[in-house]
């Protein structure tokens, strides 16, 4: 990358680290999926129940496959062949995990985190159960703010989101969000993550890199 445009981008990392810290969450730079795959490797313990939420950059940096050759107790909700029963199960013993692992659909400079959700599992994990939370995310999902965030999720990664999943929805169709009433609509829940009550639950880690939606 540009010198110039890397000073830029890691004045940005750096001002949204320092916002979370404010807001009581924990977060770091990580500068490569090693180094990041180490820190993760580091947390896990034998048995320890860990789960995940529904993320394209957890596959992207590996971490969905650490965690099933790891001796933690991974809910694998990925599993091949699990009924609709089994995953309902994992989305509700994920709130009685020692880590829920996610990523974030926008992440502001001011320090929030910004989510959307169909069903609503992620999004309540993130708020309130799991032990800990950690939250894996690019640089390419920090935005100025809410407003930018909303305008992210409407643009990019809801009609993505929506394309993964196979969606019958029109912004598979038009690649943008048209705020639909379809059966197969992603967009649910809206949650803005503040200030934390209780300090470093929630642990941010960003990576200089284009991951996920
Ligand atoms: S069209 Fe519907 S599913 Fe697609 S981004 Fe908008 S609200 Fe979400």
């Amino acid at each position: 990358m540009d010198m110039n445009l890397k000073f830029v981008n890691d004045k940005r990392i750096e001002r949204t680290i320092e916002k979370l810290k404010e807001n009581n969450m924990n977060a770091e730079f990580v500068k490569t999926k090693e180094e990041l795959l180490n820190k993760i490797n580091g947390m896990l313990q034998q048995d320890m129940r860990v789960t995940v939420g529904g993320s394209m950059t957890l596959f992207q940096c590996g971490i969905i496959e650490l965690l099933r050759n790891s001796s933690a107790n991974f809910l694998d909700r990925y599993t091949d062949g699990l009924s609709s029963e089994e995953i309902r199960r994992i989305y509700f013993e994920a709130f009685n995990s020692d880590i829920y692992f996610t990523s974030s659909n926008a992440i502001t400079e001011e320090g929030y985190l910004f989510n959307v959700d169909g069903r609503g599992n992620r999004v309540a994990a993130i708020t309130y159960g799991p032990k800990k939370v950690v939250v894996i995310v690019g640089a390419n999902k920090i935005v100025r703010d809410v407003d930018e965030a909303i305008m992210r999720n409407r643009e990019v990664s809801g009609p993505a989101n929506a394309k993964r999943l196979n969606r019958k929805t029109p912004c598979t169709v038009t690649g943008r969000c048209h705020e639909c009433s379809s059966d197969d609509r992603i967009c649910c829940s809206y949650v803005l993550t503040k200030y934390q009550l209780e300090k470093d639950r929630i642990n941010v880690f960003i990576m200089d890199e284009n991951l996920g939606y």
